[in-house]
């Protein structure tokens, strides 16, 4: 079975992360520092706060930007329980908002709509597609680039990331590089990375608060840093096998918008099915030609779902729930394996 998703780590990542084993100093330390330094240089400048997950980052950033309690934060109901969780564990109130059906990104629209009170929105930059940062913040909105699904990519050379207040960054195994864990805040704004610091040091302060441990090891960091450094490579191999399916995509079956555009992190090939049996027997014919595939969200996962609200404010999120099917997308398909899953498609009578 060729498996939906697969981390890559190759003999230069073993060999960073032996370095950090031998050093004697296997904590947050120097190559967390110079994990920071690199995505400091990447986005021209502000500052890097390295913690132990996308969660995490997404947790202090919400409550570096609203410090109040009662914050209202905007998100996408197609995306993942994190975003709740962050909100929530920030004494934060969630303000949950559909989806584009061609972007599965955050509709700009159904937020002027449903969430005008939002000081906050978390811009989703969904399976690597650019959620539309300039709309979302209309009226002087704060707007969290999630690129938890998104990190390479850039929207007119310029990297998604840099144009909100700040941005959170995700190394879970399945992500697009990985230290098994870890994630990252960035901001243009020194008082931003300065408050998510001082969180994240929560040992031997004088003036005691109760904070999280947060940190992010050296050892997870010295898997990110290497991996890091092939990042265009990896942009460019995720491209190519997308456009392989894309070419490959019977008529009658869609795919998420903007595959293929310049600059574009594909994280995921989402294919869009006409309505769910054909989603399902698509499923079923790459599962029986030893090709794993999965429904990116499951409509149980639906964050409207999970607050009780009515789907039927949702109905963009609720379709995608039923129609998405992902193929593998990852850095360990060979040419071969691009290739049967392409042809096998390619055979699909929709
Ligand atoms: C993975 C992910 C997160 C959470 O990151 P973790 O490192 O798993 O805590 C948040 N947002 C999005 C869009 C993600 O894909």
């Amino acid at each position: 079975m060729i498996p939906h998703n697969r981390p890559c780590v190759t003999a230069e990542d073993r060999a960073a992360v032996d370095s950090v084993l031998a050093s004697g100093w296997i904590a947050q330390g120097p190559a967390v520092a110079a994990l920071e330094a690199l995505f400091v240089a990447r986005h021209g400048g502000g500052g890097a706060c390295a913690v132990s997950s996308g969660t995490a980052a997404l947790f202090l950033a919400i409550r570096a930007l609203g410090e109040k309690q009662g914050t209202v934060v905007a998100m996408p109901s197609y995306s993942c329980s994190a975003l709740l969780n962050a909100v929530f564990m920030a004494g934060a109130t969630p303000r949950v908002v559909d989806v584009r059906t061609d972007s599965f990104c955050i509709d700009p629209d159904a937020l002027a709509e449903n969430a005008a009170d939002a000081q906050i929105v978390v811009a989703v930059h969904t399976f690597g597609a650019p959620a539309d940062v300039t709309a979302l913040q209309a009226g002087g909105r704060a707007v969290i680039e999630d690129c938890c699904q998104a990190l390479g990519g850039s929207v007119d050379g310029i990297p998604l990331g840099t144009r909100g207040a700040a941005s959170i960054f995700s190394f879970y195994a399945s992500k697009i590089v990985t230290g098994g864990q870890g994630g990252l805040v960035w901001s243009s704004s020194a008082a931003t990375v300065a408050n998510v610091r001082d969180y994240r040091e929560f040992d031997g302060r004088d003036h005691y608060v109760p904070r999280f441990n947060l940190q992010m090891t050296d050892i997870q960091a010295a898997l990110v840093g290497s991996q890091m450094a092939r990042i265009e490579a990896i942009r460019a191999r995720r491209a190519q096998i997308a456009g392989a399916y894309l070419s490959a995509l019977p008529t009658g079956l869609g795919s998420q918008s903007g595959i293929g555009s310049p600059g574009r992190m594909t994280h995921r090939f989402v294919v869009v099915a006409p309505d769910s049996r054909t989603r399902d027997r698509l499923r079923t014919h790459m599962q029986s030609a030893g090709i794993a595939c999965i429904a990116p969200i499951e409509r149980f996962e639906l964050l409207h779902r999970y607050l009780g609200l009515n789907p039927e404010a949702f109905p963009a999120a609720e379709q995608l729930a039923d129609v998405a099917l992902s193929l593998p997308l990852h850095l360990q398909l060979t040419d071969d394996d691009v290739t049967h899953i392409s042809n096998t498609l390619s055979d699909f009578l929709p």
